[in-house]
């Protein structure tokens, strides 16, 4: 039993998998765009503190230069001072404890705090009050350390070594738990001193959780936004489909006259009306051949039997001789030969396009069929002094039905000869040209006229009805003939002259 799936309309269809594909592209931007951030971060963290450590080691160095050499006399008082001192005084003014902050203002410190804070300031990105600084000289011991580390200090060196922590460029990057708090560390080992910056990573990682909690947040946001924009476009784009529905729904077999609306835009739907109307033009002019056929095979049906049906009311309305019993009997039979031949002819047709007629093909020895055909035909054609006359080239053999192929051949010979008045001519012709069978059937008759000439294959048709009423006929076999000839990759042609002959020309694929 067939079970109809759960009805999920187009729309609804277009929306989840246009949602999924926004939610995918969201997620994986979003996973992006934290990654790099995270990594910037922690770069530029890394480049910050780097930078740092090596300006103060640089203000260090040239400190020390200076202290070691002779000052030219006019230097000033404050340069002395630095003189009189080691070079780590410059770190110890009082003024300069308190670097880590805002960048002082100008004032009477600033002169006096540029060499070595502005060195460092330029370099801090992030909040400047939480960088901590250590400067270790060469005996291992802390010269200074930023105000700010109360009573804290930073690894040294040889702690950070021992730590497993590698040495790049005489410089170390790792990480260190202070109290609890993880930071970030890079230490600059120098010929005159050791300087070591550092940085809380909490406070990146607070950063980190705001920008994920805002996609967190935007994301589902987004998403529901998108995918309502998405079933908003299928439902306007779906619509002329049911605009289809409801026309296709109220065209039924009475009017196959009408056709669905064409909509105004030129895209796929408009593609898919234009074919569903031309499938229903189709449609409708089967349906027409069919009603055609009906009333045309009653028809031919109706005839014989008014016919037969007045002959046996006479004969039974009052006793008749023998005589009269056999003519009546006589006239009958032959109306029922005639209907047996449109039913003979009707079934042929109505099996040939069901499909039901299956063409069996298998070496038919043309040459002789159409000899066959003509002795059949030579005993009528004598009675009548129509003189035939026949040129077949022998063994010619083509791939066929042999029993489909002689009723076609017969058929036209027969009509030859019916169309034919006394002491007329039929001439048959059998011949290969250029891989193809010819078979020519001429004869001195009546002709056709030339515009009734296209529809003589067509069933029923009978060219002046008056003109071929002693002529026995049911205007279905050039139909047979033609779907026959078809069937044997064939072509027939039929040229005619009125009242001067007929000349039909049949052929065939040469085997
Ligand atoms: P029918 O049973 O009437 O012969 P056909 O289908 O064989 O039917 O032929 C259709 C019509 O074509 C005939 O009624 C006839 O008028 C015309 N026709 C066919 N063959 C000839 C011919 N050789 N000469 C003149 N008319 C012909």
């Amino acid at each position: 039993m067939y079970v109809r799936p759960v009805k999920i309309t187009l729309r609804v269809r277009l929306a989840i998998v246009y949602g999924t594909l926004v939610a995918a592209t969201l997620v994986a931007f979003a996973a992006i765009t934290y990654v790099t951030v995270s990594n910037e971060l922690y770069k530029n963290l890394d480049a910050s503190l780097s930078r740092a450590t090596s300006s103060l080691l640089s203000v260090l160095r040239k400190e020390q230069a200076q202290s070691q050499r002779p000052l030219p006399k006019l230097r000033s008082s404050k340069r002395r001072v630095a003189r009189e001192t080691d070079m780590f005084s410059v770190l110890q003014r009082t003024s300069l404890r308190d670097f880590v902050g805002p960048i002082p203002g100008v004032d009477s410190l600033a002169y006096e705090l540029e060499p070595v804070w502005s060195a460092v300031y330029e370099h801090m990105l992030l909040n400047s009050s939480n960088y901590w600084m250590q400067v270790v000289d060469t005996r291992g011991e802390i010269a200074w350390r930023s105000e700010n580390m109360m009573s804290d200090s930073l690894p040294l060196f040889t702690d950070l070594v021992a730590q497993g922590a590698a040495v790049i460029d005489d410089k170390i990057y790792t990480y260190y738990w202070i109290r609890g708090e993880r930071y970030r560390i890079v230490l600059s080992k120098g010929d005159v001193a050791d300087v070591t910056a550092a940085y809380p990573v909490a406070e990146i990682d607070a950063t980190l959780r705001r920008l994920f909690s805002l996609m967190l947040y935007s994301l589902p946001l987004v998403l529901a936004m998108s995918v309502f924009a998405g079933w908003l476009v299928a439902r306007r784009s779906l619509r002329p489909v049911d605009v289809i529905a409801t026309s296709a729904r109220t065209i039924t077999a009475s009017n196959l006259g009408l056709r669905l609306p064409m909509p105004a835009s030129n895209d796929e739907i408009a593609r898919l009306t234009e074919t569903l109307n031309e499938m229903i033009a189709r449609l409708e002019s089967s349906f027409d051949q069919i009603k055609q056929f009906t009333s045309d095979a009653s028809h031919e049906l109706k005839t014989p039997l008014a016919i037969l049906m007045g002959e046996l009311e006479v004969a039974l309305r009052r006793p008749l001789s023998a005589e009269e019993y056999r003519t009546t009997l006589a006239s009958c039979l032959e109306e029922v030969i005639r209907l047996t031949h449109v039913v003979q002819g009707l079934l042929d047709i109505s099996r040939a396009e069901t499909g039901q007629v299956q063409i069996v093909r298998q070496p038919v020895r043309l040459s002789a069929l159409v000899a066959d055909v003509c002795d059949d035909v030579m005993l009528i054609a004598e009675t009548r002094h129509i003189d035939v006359t026949t040129q077949i080239q022998p063994s010619i053999t083509i791939a066929g039905d042999r029993v489909r192929l002689h009723q076609a051949l017969l058929n036209v010979i027969e009509n030859a000869v019916k169309y034919t008045p006394d002491h007329g001519s039929v001439r048959i012709e059998v011949d290969a040209v250029d891989n193809r069978v010819r078979v020519v059937v001429a004869d001195t008759g009546v002709g056709i006229p030339a515009d009734q000439l296209p529809h003589i294959y067509d069933r029923f048709f009978r060219v002046d009805k008056a003109r071929s009423k002693n002529i026995h006929g049911t205007g279905l076999g050039l139909s047979i003939v033609k779907w026959i000839v078809d069937a044997h990759e064939g072509t027939i042609d039929t040229r005619s002259t009125e009242g001067r002959g007929t000349t039909v020309e049949i052929t065939f694929p040469l085997r």
